[in-house]
């Protein structure tokens, strides 16, 4: 009897994850990047631990999360592993505490008291919650993320907090076929960046770029890409 299929395979994962890291390191070179200045950000929502541990095995350690109860799952099928989780999600309230305890990132704040409960929950035991602010690019209402004008509010507050290191800004920007498009979205986040650095906050981190629009986001200054499909196949 033909043994049944592996749900992941390992060498299919290895691959991929060296050809991400040669589209990063690509378009580094193409658009004038430093060698190195983009990391990888493992988006393993829906995909197993099997998957997670075998991309660990190629030294990937970064992987990201938008459920709170499947990455718990994971964190403990996983726990003796050198891993550092990132949550990308939309966050209720009643999930702050198990973020706060349990990932080292959160891209994915856009209001002031989901940052204020991460603050007061985070364990004075582990380093600040590195944080990104997500921020509303287009005009679609269903899209989270902050108002442009409501960012800075964030960004003070971020700054103030004690178990916060306030790190940037991520944005998931209205999907598009085309690299101009996809460009111009991603330039209004690193102006937006640039503008708060300039009025003496000092974020070193646009998350931003995805499988189909990695390149764009290089070109406008990501330093951290969220892959999920082009490592993992299509989620199941
Ligand atoms: C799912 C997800 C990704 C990964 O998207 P792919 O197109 O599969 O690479 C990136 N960022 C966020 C916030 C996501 O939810």
């Amino acid at each position: 009897m033909a043994p049944k299929p592996a749900p992941y395979d390992i060498d299919r994962l290895a691959l991929a994850h060296s050809q991400i890291v040669d589209r990063i390191r690509t378009a580094e070179h193409q658009f004038g990047r430093n060698p190195g200045s983009v990391s990888l950000l493992a988006v393993s929502k829906r995909h197993s631990s099997t998957a997670i541990r075998a991309l660990h095995g190629v030294g990937q350690r970064a992987f990201g999360e938008n459920q709170a109860q499947e990455a718990l799952e994971k964190m403990a099928e996983l726990k003796h592993l050198d891993l550092d989780w990132h949550f990308i999600g939309p966050i209720q309230s009643n999930k702050t505490a198990q973020i706060a305890a349990s990932f080292s990132w959160v891209h994915s704040v856009d209001r002031t008291k989901i940052l204020n409960r991460l603050s007061s929950q985070r364990p004075t035991d582990l380093a600040p919650l590195q944080v990104c602010i997500q921020v509303k690019l287009g005009t679609e209402e269903s899209k989270s993320g902050a108002a442009a004008n409501d960012v800075a509010e964030l960004i003070t507050l971020g700054t103030e907090l004690p178990n916060i290191q306030l790190r940037g800004l991520m944005a998931l920007p209205p999907p598009s076929p085309d690299q101009a498009t996809q460009r111009y979205w991603f330039r209004q986040l690193r102006e937006l960046r640039d503008q708060l650095n300039a009025e003496g906050h000092s974020l070193d981190t646009l998350s931003m770029g995805m499988t189909n629009d990695l390149e764009a986001a290089v070109a406008e200054g990501a330093t951290m890409v969220r892959i999920g499909t082009a490592l993992f196949g299509p989620r199941p």
